[in-house]
């Protein structure tokens, strides 16, 4: 419950129609799309210029008020929501293109704008922002750089890090900073690269300066398909170690092809056991080589069949499967939970062998759809949440996924970041040192710890002396 002070102070600064506190108002904002994990604000504010941000934080600050930055609440992890009440900061109403300098090969932006929206402004110039989180079409720039976001298209241009020069932040001491800027090579620190993917527990972005990559001069979708997941996990390793980047390389099993095609109708052949969607771009010449090459090495691992979209329409149609498959998995289950763990992408066809193991221990569904060329899982373990024993199925069967990727190698997340969801996992992969040193840096940043507290590092009791816990570990889930 916050005080009629910091409230009235919070109306001053964002006006009365900045201010959200009725509770169906923040019921809205009580979760991500991790719904799993609930906590409501006390208060929403949406400020409208980098001054509202610097003032909100001021205000907080001096209330020791938690603050919860939040871009379009579609990450996976219960990043942006409010475990211990306090004040969230929705960032939609700052989504304006400050600059489009293509002599820099950059833009300058306002943390809530859509992520396909500065692909579409700049597209008709011949240019396009690299990453492209399956969400694009509705997350923010701000969400993607505080996740340091992946795609499909990562694979070949890199995640959201590799694409952000410049950040504007307004930190939890409640100073506004710079860091980077157009140039590339600055001296000093790499502040940006340690800020990019710090969900909000730095503070709050209120400007990103991207690169912009030239559109390529051809592209060319080709689907191939397996009878099993399994040999299409070797075709994905066959490909790489040819020495082929394909702009994107992705794999959809059975279950998720016949949600797709049920739901869309994307032209999947709905009897495949797996596909891979691959896609190449560059130089014409070297396209046709490439998807030729291509489609030898899925022949000779036993690929049914290797198909290459025909037009624009078809290739636009096979990525709106792709990338609409989640919602499309509602069809097999009322609820899923999402794992994004990674695995070195040549063991994949040993982590898809485990999975099928799990899956039969546990009996419970697994949906696939990944970015197979990063090993980057991203597994949808359905349940029904009505039917008893059936979310602590899929949860047993999520935490022994977890850990066989681990044991391959792997690691505990792999785009969608850290959140709540991972919190307690991080010490499976880092020592108490680097958990303290991490801790500490956040302490520079935010120094009276309100800035998105509970969220990246864990409060558990292998954190060492240093590490200062904000709150005694709870199990995860119970965070509402
Ligand atoms: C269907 C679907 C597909 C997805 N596909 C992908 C994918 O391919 N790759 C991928 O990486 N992720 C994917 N995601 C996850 C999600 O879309 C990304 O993590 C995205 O970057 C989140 O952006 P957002 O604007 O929704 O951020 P939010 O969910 O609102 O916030 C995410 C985190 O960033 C913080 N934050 C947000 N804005 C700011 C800001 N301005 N300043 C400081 N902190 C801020 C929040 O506090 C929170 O911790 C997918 C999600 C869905 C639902």
């Amino acid at each position: 419950m916050l005080n009629s002070q910091l409230l009235g102070e919070l109306e001053r600064i964002v006006g009365r129609d900045g201010l959200i506190t009725s509770p169906e108002g923040r019921l809205t904002y009580e979760c991500d799309m991790h719904t799993f994990y609930k906590g409501q604000p006390d208060a929403v504010v949406l400020p409208a210029s980098r001054e509202h941000v610097v003032e909100i934080v001021r205000a907080c600050r001096q209330a020791r008020v938690p603050i919860v930055p939040r871009g379009s609440g579609t990450g996976l992890i219960g990043g942006a929501m409010a475990p211990r009440g306090g004040v969230m900061v929705g960032m939609n109403r700052m989504n304006r293109i400050l600059d489009v300098d293509l002599a820099n090969r950059c833009a300058t932006v306002e943390p809530g704008l859509i992520n396909l929206w500065l692909s579409r402004a700049v597209a008709g110039r011949g240019w396009f922002f690299a990453p492209d989180p399956s969400s694009q079409m509705v997350s923010s720039i701000g969400g993607n750089v505080s996740t340091n976001a992946g795609g499909p298209h990562c694979l070949k241009y890199g995640i959201t890090t590799n694409h952000v020069l410049g950040l504007e932040i307004v930190t939890g001491h409640g100073t506004l900073v710079t860091l980077g800027g157009k140039v590339w090579d600055r001296p000093g620190y790499d502040l940006v690269g340690t800020a990019v993917g710090a969900e909000g527990t730095f503070g709050l972005v209120t400007a990103v300066t991207v690169r912009l990559v030239h559109l390529p001069d051809a592209v060319k979708t080709v689907l191939a398909l397996f009878s099993d997941i399994e040999s299409a996990s070797e075709a994905v390793s066959a490909i790489i170690a040819d020495g082929i980047v394909p702009a994107a390389l992705e794999m959809l099993d059975d279950v998720v092809i016949k949600a797709i095609e049920e739901g869309i109708g994307a032209g999947y052949p709905k009897d495949a056991g797996a596909v891979l969607l691959i896609e190449l771009d560059g130089p014409r010449a070297e396209v046709e080589v490439q998807a030729e090459r291509v489609a030898a090495l899925c022949r000779a691992r036993q690929a049914l069949d290797v198909r290459v979209a025909r037009d624009e329409t078809e290739r636009a149609l096979l990525w709106k499967g792709r990338k609409e498959a989640a919602g499309a998995i509602g069809r097999v289950a009322p609820n899923f939970l999402l794992q994004d763990a990674v695995v070195p992408r040549s063991k994949l066809p040993d982590i898809m062998r485990a999975m099928r193991g799990i899956s039969e221990r546990h009996g419970v569904i697994f949906a696939n759809v990944f970015h197979a060329g990063d090993g980057n899982l991203h597994p949808l373990i359905c349940y029904d949440d009505q039917n008893p024993g059936e979310l602590e199925r899929a949860v047993a069967a999520n935490e022994e996924l977890l850990h066989a990727c681990i044991a391959l190698g792997g690691s505990v997340t792999g785009e969608h970041g850290v959140g709540v969801d991972k919190a307690t996992k991080l010490p499976l992969q880092y020592g108490d040192a680097d958990l303290n040193f991490m801790f500490r840096l956040r302490r520079v940043f935010d120094p009276d710890g309100v800035m998105n507290p509970g969220k990246i590092l864990p409060s558990h009791p292998a954190c060492g002396e240093g590490f200062r816990p904000e709150r005694p570990a709870l199990p995860a889930g119970t965070w509402v």
